[in-house]
């Protein structure tokens, strides 16, 4: 089966055209056909792993394959199988229940798939924001159009090829170009479409899927904080927000952004992440398991924050030597809201301390700034968590570590504000990608032809009964 691999606009039509007509020519896949494809789908994983990390670790230039097996292969494989298992459940017509004065109707709500739906990925997790999308929305019987990201063009290509070899591409095809094309892409009028990447490129594509009404899910960004309570035992903590800051060396949506520290407890919070970074990462430089920054740009970028922060005053504390675009994390102390790494999503191993002397105050600098992405929490103190937990928005929350309810499957994952619109993930995933249709079934006999004109006196007892029991 050959999918096109080099489309541009006129191609990417096509594709979708030949996908809307498939779509068309069956509306409501069975359950066999949504279980047929996401068999195909694990298979594409499953038996192409090695030729898939080789692909990401070069466009990477070097990245942590034990990291990868976990977030790539691991989450990729557990949400297909998910899907695979649970969607005879998740598409059966669900019973509402119907009010009295609706009786002897009935009411129910009936999951139909909502037609194409176009992905457009970003580089940090390339396979696994290519597929667990992708994995929900055949579940719940769509097809699928994915378009990677410019800068893993070795994935891309990969991904293209292997589309075109297990799917029809009237089932699921992958687009590959640069941002053009994802631009291009973003206009196409999908019945669905789904963005991961900046919240400012999010903005762009909200405004393409407006102009044809095309529902949007946007998981983007921002700036997550992590809050050290006073009540907190930072040699357990260090290690865990260490662990969730250095994953893909901090390329990653829910990474940990700045620590929120009490301020008496500064040193010891630098010299217990020292050592979790240092335990967990004997040298940076040259290490196979520390993950490279994607590109030269980005390290660039990088590089500029922390130059931008010390010439404002900022502390540095450097816990390594990297190479190449391997960079050892730093630390920031003495930050200010002004300096670049407080206004920028970092999305690298940089960790600004913002010491705070109340919760209240911790908590003030968090609801200043743009909704997050994820909030994390040290601590034993309840009430304390609990304060945290009612007084501050965000996509998602992990109690005592980092990164995890992100892998949580059954838990939806999605911003909220500038941190995205809409979740997936589980059965969320397939009713994201599912018109939950509601269809009340009027019965025979009922009572409904005394709301009917010519209104007199029967209308007028039955809104006086109405108006009393309602
Ligand atoms: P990005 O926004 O630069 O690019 C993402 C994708 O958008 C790429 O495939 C690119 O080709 C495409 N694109 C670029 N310009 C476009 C335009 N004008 N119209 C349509 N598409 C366009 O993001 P990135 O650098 O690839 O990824 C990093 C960002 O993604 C970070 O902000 C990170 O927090 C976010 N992210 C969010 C999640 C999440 O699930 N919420 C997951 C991973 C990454």
């Amino acid at each position: 089966m050959n999918a096109p691999q080099h489309t541009q606009a006129s191609a990417m039509a096509e594709v979708l055209e030949i996908q809307r007509a498939a779509f068309a020519a069956d509306m409501l896949p069975s359950a066999a056909i949504r279980r047929e494809r996401l068999q195909r789908l694990h298979a594409l994983v499953a038996d192409n792993e090695e030729a898939i990390l080789d692909a990401i670790s070069a466009d990477f230039g070097g990245r942590s394959r034990q990291e990868m097996v976990l977030t790539e292969l691991f989450i990729v494989r557990s949400a297909i199988r998910q899907q695979r298992h649970k969607l005879g459940r998740w598409m059966r017509p669900r019973r509402v229940a119907t009010p009295l004065h609706m009786l002897p109707g009935s009411s129910q709500l009936m999951p139909q798939p909502l037609g194409v739906v176009g992905n457009i990925v970003p580089w940090n997790y390339p396979l696994q924001l290519a597929l667990v999308p992708a994995a929900a929305a055949l579940a719940a019987g769509n097809r699928v159009m994915i378009k990677p990201s410019e800068l893993t063009p070795a994935f891309s290509r990969l991904l293209a090829q292997l589309a075109a070899r297990y799917f029809h591409p009237s089932e699921l095809a992958v687009v590959e170009g640069g941002v053009e094309v994802s631009r291009e892409f973003s206009a196409l009028p999908f019945d669905h479409l789904v963005f991961t990447g900046s919240t400012a490129v999010g903005r762009q594509v909200a405004l393409a899927a407006a102009h044809n009404l095309t529902p949007v899910t946007l998981e983007l960004g921002g700036k997550s904080p992590a809050i050290i309570d006073d009540s907190c035992d930072l040699a357990e903590s260090a290690p865990r927000l260490t662990f969730g800051k250095l994953f893909n060396a901090g390329q990653t949506c829910v990474a940990p952004d700045y620590a929120l520290v009490p301020r008496a407890r500064v040193a010891d919070f630098v010299r217990e992440v020292s050592a979790a970074a240092a335990a967990m990462y004997p040298q940076f430089g040259g290490n196979e398991q520390y993950t490279s920054i994607i590109s030269e740009r980005h390290h660039a970028r990088l590089q500029q924050l922390v130059r931008d922060a010390e010439a404002q005053g900022a502390t540095v504390v450097r816990l390594g030597e990297g190479s190449g675009r391997r960079m050892a994390p730093v630390l920031l102390l003495d930050v200010t809201p002004d300096m670049a790494v407080m206004r920028e999503e970092i999305f690298g191993p940089l960790l600004p301390v913002v010491p705070y002397d109340t919760l209240q105050q911790a908590i003030a600098f968090i609801n200043e700034r743009e909704r997050p992405l994820a909030l994390y929490w040290f601590g034993r103190n309840r009430s304390n968590c609990s304060k945290v937990l009612k007084s501050t928005i965000s996509g998602g929350v992990t109690i005592n570590d980092a990164l995890w309810h992100a892998a949580q499957e059954n838990l939806p994952f999605g911003g909220v504000g500038a941190s995205g619109i809409g979740a997936y993930h589980g059965e969320h995933g397939f009713l994201a990608f599912s018109k939950q249709k509601p269809i009340y079934r009027q019965a025979r006999l009922n009572g409904f032809g005394l709301f009917r004109p010519p209104y007199g006196r029967v209308f007028d007892a039955l809104a006086g009964f109405l108006k009393r029991h309602m």
